[in-house]
């Protein structure tokens, strides 16, 4: 298991739409544990393939609390089936737009297919936090991040403080 460093805006990547996952093997259960391994020290409670510079639809995700028992949820290839109308607000961050938080809206409950871990087919329902997050991290393989629900103003506002910093690191 290995941390992989973690791409932050505006890098490219991020914005790319990442590609299908052909087949469940060693080489990619390996990418799902230093996923989880870069997720956990982060920490972070979710995490996306392309966030670590890997252009691939995977996604692991954990919201449980510090002292709870870890049971994560990985996602090989996950498909949103149904949204509800009945809408949640969480205050959401992004492993990529560090120190970032802005109130998201979206659906409530959310039906999802994916892959599991052993290549088997699921299908699930996930409510509450779970819901927000698949979404957030299903956004990441389609190159979208929380900050395009914002008003253009505010993006553009928190794209150009990271791209400043990035700009002043280089030097
Ligand atoms: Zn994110």
């Amino acid at each position: 298991m290995a941390i992989r460093p973690i791409l932050t805006i505006p890098d490219r990547l991020l914005r790319k739409k990442a590609n299908p996952i052909e087949r469940v093997d060693e080489e990619l259960r390996r990418l799902i544990d230093d996923m989880l391994a870069t997720m956990y020290d982060a920490p972070g409670i979710g995490l996306a393939a392309p966030q670590i510079g890997v252009s691939r639809r995977l996604i692991v995700m954990d919201p449980a609390k510090d002292e709870a028992p870890k049971a994560p949820i990985i996602m090989v290839n996950p498909e949103i089936l149904e949204r509800s109308d009945e809408l949640r607000v969480h205050e959401e961050g992004c492993l990529s737009i560090p120190d970032y938080t802005a109130e998201i809206e979206r659906p409530a409950t959310t039906r999802v297919a994916y892959i599991d871990r052993e290549g088997r087919k699921q299908e699930t329902e996930l409510k509450g936090i779970w819901s927000t997050l698949v979404q957030h991290e299903i956004d990441h393989l389609n190159g979208i991040l929380f900050i395009d629900y914002l008003s253009r103003l505010k993006r553009e506002m928190v794209v150009r403080k990271y791209t400043k910093q990035k700009r002043a690191e280089a030097l």
